[in-house]
């Protein structure tokens, strides 16, 4: 078993996960983070790599990474000597996430983290995860559970549907209706909840990005740039890179820059008034925003441990983009590489072109490519395997 403790970042205890639960046993409201044993890697392919640092003791089939791209005319654009962490589809220069995000990374290796610890896994999405677990769950002999609002299903796609995923259909729900009943359906006892980016699963996977860039380029980047919803990814480099520190791998902490979406900006509101509390919005978020897996109610932000600590610790900014600017640099960026982004992905090209950050920029670009993926592979979107409109229909679900 690889040994690993996690560690609370406001108590400074180290203690042993339970399973599905990664909070502190003293309660502390933090974000703890899994401590290995020194930088080591081994001779598997894509994110197994890095097994050693990940929360697992094997690895499975799934072999894909993001790729790095750099190109001139993008340094122009946006101002600043860039590096891509391209997370997306266009096999011309060797990405291959068929999913288009980097969620089907994270939906990997929780599978794999839930296969090891006996249980089957229950989660709420409306996109881009429930697309990567219903995809990607045939790597495990587990079953997943999917619990998505109607209103989104017909938004869902698939290049080929896993059997042991169960797609299940909420009439009438909204995203937190989905929550709910999808922690409800974890009261049987062989099921648990994903938890997202407090999964230790999830995060350590997005932190093999600052292992492969070191890798690459050995060294870190000088900035780390990612539009974010929960904030995981950038959370997860930020995690990756002080882990090559904390062992002597590298001296140098990049520092992490975030963006968000006019008008549901929370994250870049609070970080640029100087606290750690979060605004309140009396609108629905979905109804108003264009990227709209930027709209996170519960970012982790304040939570110690979370976006405003590893703000401040690494000297970090905060910017938004509207839909327009948005909009616009994804033009741009479709005119440099024939790649089509995610509104998203479009939001961080537009909100770094507003930066002027000397040094090497990581820009994390995550949902990319699906007009390509559509004339390859022809995805199409899931059949439910159970529609229901409300916990009731929970009994019904095999
Ligand atoms: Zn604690």
């Amino acid at each position: 078993m690889t040994d690993f403790d996690l560690k609370c970042p406001e108590c400074n205890s180290f203690f042993k996960t339970d399973r599905f639960s990664f909070n502190c046993p003293d309660n502390c409201d933090s974000l703890s983070n899994t401590v290995y044993q020194g930088f080591n890697v081994v001779e598997e392919e894509g994110i197994w790599r890095y097994l050693p640092m990940l929360p697992v003791d094997k690895s499975n089939n799934y072999n894909k990474t993001p790729v790095f791209l750099e190109n001139q005319r993008f340094n122009e654009l946006v101002g600043g000597e860039v590096v891509i962490a391209f997370h997306g589809y266009h096999p011309e220069v060797g990405a291959d996430l068929d999913t288009c995000t980097f969620k089907e990374i994270e939906a990997v290796c929780s599978l794999r983290y839930a296969m090891e610890q006996g249980s089957d896994l229950a989660l709420a999405s409306v996109g881009n995860t429930a697309n990567a677990f219903l995809r990607y769950t045939h790597l495990e002999d587990i079953t997943t559970y999917i619990f998505v609002p109607e209103k989104t299903h017909i938004d869902l796609f698939c290049v080929e549907k896993s059997d042991n995923a169960k797609l299940v259909v909420i009439e009438d729900a909204s995203y937190s209706d989905a929550q709910e009943i999808a922690n409800q359906f974890c009261s049987r006892p062989d099921v648990s909840y994903d938890g997202g980016g407090r999964n230790i699963a999830r995060r350590d996977s997005l932190s093999t990005l600052a292992y492969q860039y070191y890798e690459r380029y050995n060294n870190l980047p000088d900035h780390y740039f990612q539009p974010i919803g929960s904030g995981t990814g950038a959370i997860a480099f930020y995690t990756g890179s002080k882990r090559l520190n904390d062992v002597g791998v590298v001296n140098k902490i990049p520092k992490i820059h975030i963006a968000q979406n006019n008008p549901f900006t929370p994250v870049v509101d609070a970080w640029n008034q100087g606290t750690r509390k979060l605004p309140t919005y009396d609108y629905n978020p979905l109804d108003r925003t264009y990227a709209k897996v930027l709209t996170n109610k519960n970012p982790l932000y304040s939570t110690t441990g979370g976006l405003y600590d590893i703000l401040k610790s690494t000297g970090g900014s905060a910017t938004t983009a509207t839909k327009r600017e948005a909009e616009k640099a994804g033009e741009k960026f479709n005119e440099i590489f024939n790649i089509d982004l995610y509104p998203a992905a479009e939001v961080g090209v537009a909100s770094l072109m507003k930066k002027k950050l000397d040094g090497k920029i990581l820009l994390n670009i995550t949902g990319a490519g699906r007009k390509k993926l559509k004339k390859d592979l022809n995805p199409t979107t899931p059949k439910p395997d159970y529609i229901i409109n409300d916990k009731s229909g929970l009994e019904e679900i095999k």
